[in-house]
């Protein structure tokens, strides 16, 4: 049984693709894709964070070219950062002591400078993919250099070091997590496919299990219909069959469990729902 927690989320911005790029058979027409950040409240280790969303450090990092190719590519608008969130809540970013990272990819990572003291929980793989690389090499990793603070080899805990555990059965195809903070509440599930390292959070909240299934889909319907993204786009970043084959398992979950919620990190369903969440 998974040590209960409480969920917040918070959309830090948005950026701008078509559809088609997302999803299969989807429109040519640009749709906004929002940046969700998730608020963990845990009942010993205080507030923990599922990503770092977008940041004005984005915009610094991707001012010029190489990099601007970036902000060309997916257009963004960056909203409320998720550090300022809890400032105006009386929150100092200081005080937090970890942050749970699904992948570096700039629309969750560009906010990890805003938090010096926390502890990044990270895939070693995806670590491994844009430390010490030159900007071109980067960017093509889809991480601005300038986006991660000079730390953070140091304050690194890798989810490949961590326990492994059994999930719930509830949450079959999927068995095992690494359990983050060693307690059962946080657990990290490899989904891999976007990228190198990337990764997924289960944890249990007063209503029942969440997954943050992060980019592993663009939006919950393309977890229902079971709808890839077309195979050029997840080419670009990642493993196009492991997209397949991630995305079929977490469609095979919501159909047997549908009372389980997943959360993609730019479903703009889940981000319409958000006035719905508890506070901090
Ligand atoms: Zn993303």
């Amino acid at each position: 049984m998974l040590k209960q927690v409480g969920l917040r989320l918070v959309d830090t911005g948005s950026c701008r693709h078509p559809e088609f790029m997302t999803i299969r058979g989807g429109a040519l027409k640009p749709a906004v894709f929002p940046s969700l950040v998730g608020v963990i409240r845990h009942p010993d280790e205080g507030l923990v964070l599922f990503d770092t969303g977008y940041d004005p450090a984005f915009l610094k990092a991707t001012e010029h070219l190489p990099e601007r190719l970036y902000r060309l590519l997916t257009p963004p608008t960056i909203a409320t950062p998720v550090a300022d969130v809890l400032i105006d809540a009386g929150i100092d970013p200081d005080s937090i002591a970890h942050i749970v990272l699904s992948h570096f990819h700039g629309d969750h990572s560009s906010g990890l400078k805003r938090f010096p003291n926390a502890i990044v929980h990270c895939a070693k793989a995806g670590l491994q993919r844009v430390w010490g690389r030159g900007r071109v090499a980067a960017l093509r990793a889809g991480t601005p250099v300038g986006v991660l603070p000079d730390d953070l080899p140091a304050r690194s805990a890798f989810f490949e070091d961590m326990p492994l555990v059994s999930l719930p059965r509830d949450l079959l195809p999927f068995d095992l997590g690494a359990d983050v903070l060693g307690d059962g509440a946080l657990l990290a599930v490899p989904l891999p496919g976007h990228c190198p390292g990337h990764w997924g959070l289960v944890l249990r909240e007063a209503g029942g299990l969440r997954f943050l299934v992060a980019d592993a889909a663009w939006s919950s319907r393309a977890i229902r219909e079971n709808r890839p993204p077309p195979t050029l786009t997840a080419t670009l970043l990642g493993d196009a069959n492991e997209v397949r084959s991630t995305l079929g398992r977490l469609h095979a979950l919501t159909t047997r469990n549908p009372e389980i919620v997943l959360t993609p990190s730019h479903c703009a369903e889940s981000a319409a729902r958000l006035n719905a969440c508890d506070g901090y």
